[in-house]
């Protein structure tokens, strides 16, 4: 049986977040995005609505809700500002529940159950100045010394690198796979911001997201206890795979909520504009412009909400995340270019939101799988080069 329809929890859990974005971030975003700096009121907002503990069960603090009402919640998010939506993607698609599915049951006391009331705030550091796509380029090390490790590498491009209290870190503990790029050597750790050795910092002149962090973490000889690494070692680069399969999935949905506000500032603005004595909205080249919009929100909405009832299921939803998100960031970036168009000359200028919409739609075929990688791995699945078994670890089955 397909069913459409939400239950009233998920609706319930919308609405929520659908006020945080309309009271706390819509009112004063273009501000915030022009001044690059992130709304101090959001993350304690989130944190009282309990947004932060999204799919994370109550025994650890969290909210207990099913994955579509965190696509729900992401598409509202989106809707105000994709800083905003980052926020869910990197806490609790990279970092909450990635700790929820690998971590032993003392990691996720200590690292989880705050993380899902709010009281300290995740992000996920894989990528590096010289490898993103290539993983296994990573130069990051983290070399055994009694009962710790000894990390040592710099991390960009990391999302609240310099708002975050803990790191979810991939670092090379077999030097010699090392050499031959096998990714079976990298291991993931837990890292505190206060652990000594890391600094962060932010990273300026970004097209996009401005309104939200984005930095580097650098760690020099900064020692992790043992009982940090998640999981075992060795099993790092399944652990960061897993991780990108949960945050893609907040940025299909969330980019869903990007098409969306593309197509209800056109609506808007094609009423009242006129050329040649009648609102824009009457010249078929631009309804054409707005049908696209609606037709490419529609089925890019599908693909998440399938990928969320997979999750909700507890069954492997690699292959449908990565198409959701290849196609709702694809959807997502013409929109927002056609909503620039529709717009004119005033879509060129910051007086209205179109052109924040166009610069941080490009970042969402970047970050989380370039649409490069998510074309190729389609491309896999149906020649067979590739197939998705099930993990030894998954998220827990929850109902909706
Ligand atoms: C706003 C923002 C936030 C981010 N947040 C985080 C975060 O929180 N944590 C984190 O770890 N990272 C984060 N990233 C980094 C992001 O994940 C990487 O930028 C991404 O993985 C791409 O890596 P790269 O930039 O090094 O590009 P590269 O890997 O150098 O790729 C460059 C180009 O070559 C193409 N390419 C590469 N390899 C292939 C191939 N085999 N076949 C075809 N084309 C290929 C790519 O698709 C791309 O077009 C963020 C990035 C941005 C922009």
């Amino acid at each position: 049986m397909i069913d459409f329809s939400f239950t009233e929890n998920q609706l319930m859990v919308r609405d929520i977040a659908r006020e945080i974005a309309v009271k706390v971030i819509a009112p004063n975003i273009s501000e915030f995005d022009r001044a690059h700096k992130m709304n101090p009121e959001i993350l304690p907002a989130m944190a009282k609505a309990n947004l932060l503990g999204f799919c994370i069960p109550e025994e650890y603090g969290g909210l207990g809700t099913d994955y579509i009402s965190l696509g729900l919640a992401s598409e509202e998010m989106e809707y105000a500002d994709t800083s905003a939506r980052v926020i869910l993607s990197v806490h609790i698609g990279l970092y909450s529940l990635p700790i929820l599915a690998w971590a032993n049951e003392k990691q996720k006391q200590k690292y989880l159950t705050p993380a899902a009331k709010g009281e300290i705030i995740g992000t996920f550091g894989l990528t590096e100045p010289a490898a993103g796509t290539d993983v296994v380029g990573i130069q990051t090390t983290a070399v055994k010394k009694g009962n710790s490790y000894i990390l040592n590498g710099e991390k960009m491009w990391i999302s609240l690198a310099d708002v975050a209290d803990c790191f979810l870190i991939f670092a090379w503990t077999d030097l010699e796979k090392k050499k031959q790029r096998d990714h079976s050597g990298i291991s993931a750790f837990i890292v505190e911001r206060d652990f000594d050795g890391i600094t962060t910092g932010s990273i300026h002149g970004k097209l996009g997201v401005r309104a939200g962090n984005t930095g580097f973490i650098s760690m020099q000889d900064v020692e992790v206890p043992s009982e940090n690494l998640i999981y075992e070692e060795g099993q790092g680069f399944k652990i960061a795979m897993f991780c990108l399969d949960q945050g893609r999935y907040t940025v299909a949905a969330g980019s869903c909520g990007l098409i969306k506000a593309c197509r209800d500032a056109c609506i808007n603005y094609s009423k009242e504009r006129y050329t040649f004595q009648k609102p824009i909205a009457e010249h078929q080249l631009v309804k054409q412009m707005i049908a696209n919009m609606e037709a490419g929100y529609e089925y890019s909405t599908y693909l998440w909400m399938k990928a969320g009832w997979l999750k909700n299921q507890g069954k492997r939803s690699t292959k449908a995340t990565s198409l959701a998100k290849w196609i709702a960031c694809r959807e997502a970036e013409e929109s927002a270019a056609n909503a620039v168009q529709v717009f004119g000359a005033y879509g060129y200028s910051d007086e209205y939101p179109v052109e924040r919409f166009y610069r941080n739609a490009k970042g969402a075929s970047i970050y989380e799988g370039t649409r490069e990688v998510h074309t190729l791995m389609q491309a896999d699945y149906v020649l067979g080069n590739r197939v998705d078994t099930q993990l030894e670890k998954d998220l827990p089955v929850v109902n909706q």
